[in-house]
């Protein structure tokens, strides 16, 4: 059984808790190592949006992307190695976990082959944390921004991080608000962003509060991982 329904009512409430209206949040189911048949099991109740972490799992996993479910949206939201990137873009509907100059070079040369336009996010590790990914400071990000003028294939929808895991509120709070300050920095500069991609089962909530239009949730949907498989 998926607590899908359960997080969604818990949404509303954390919405409403800092000020939101529950419209302006949409979830993304993050599925990794559970089996296809949960993702259909959550969308047979209505969700759309879902989200992988490694391409190698999803080309096992799932259809290609034709045969799946109208409407089925999937976004690769992990860390993405140059040498899958044709694989990539056959499977995922979205790139949330674009941080590098050399991968979006990767990325144009692969979709302009295919002469395809691909909608991404740009990843931060706002929590300069050195084992995440995503891009690690204000510059190397802004670098990326400029260097999506020699991207045309590649169109920057938007925003995600990881927040710091641990527990520390406050240090969660000060990532998110960060990251959201460059999303309103870039749209203040003319870009037309409208996704932003944080908070995750164990601190959405204050995801919420800090602006994100998008969550990841994983656990507290599909109950906890076994990686042991
Ligand atoms: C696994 C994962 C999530 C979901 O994590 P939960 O704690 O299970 O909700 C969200 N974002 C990314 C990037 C992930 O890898």
């Amino acid at each position: 059984m998926i607590q899908l329904e359960e997080v969604c009512s818990s949404i509303d409430r954390a919405c409403h808790d800092c000020g939101r209206d529950p419209s302006s949040a949409s979830l993304r189911a993050v599925s990794k190592t559970h089996p296809y048949e949960l993702v259909l099991e959550a969308y047979d109740q209505g969700q759309r949006l879902f989200g992988e972490n490694r391409v190698q799992e999803v080309e096992a996993k799932f259809p290609p992307l034709a045969g799946r479910p109208d409407g089925m949206h999937l976004s690769l939201i992990g860390h993405l190695q140059r040498n899958k990137v044709r694989k990539a873009v056959q499977l995922f509907n979205r790139i949330d976990s674009v941080d590098s100059i050399p991968l979006m070079d990767a990325l144009e040369k692969e979709l302009a082959r295919e002469d395809r336009v691909m909608e991404v996010l740009f990843e931060l590790n706002s929590s300069h944390e050195e084992a995440k990914t995503g891009f690690p400071d204000d510059d190397s990000f802004f670098d990326a921004v400029g260097h999506l003028s020699s991207c045309p294939h590649l169109k920057l929808r938007g925003l995600m991080t990881v927040g710091p895991l641990g527990g520390d509120e406050e240090a969660v709070r000060s990532a998110f608000a960060h990251v959201k300050e460059l999303y309103d920095k870039l749209n203040a500069d003319g870009w037309k962003l409208d996704v932003l991609s944080m908070g995750m089962s164990g601190d959405y909530p204050i995801a919420l509060s800090q602006g994100a239009t998008e969550l990841r949730i994983g656990s507290a949907i599909f109950g906890a991982r076994d990686y042991s498989k």
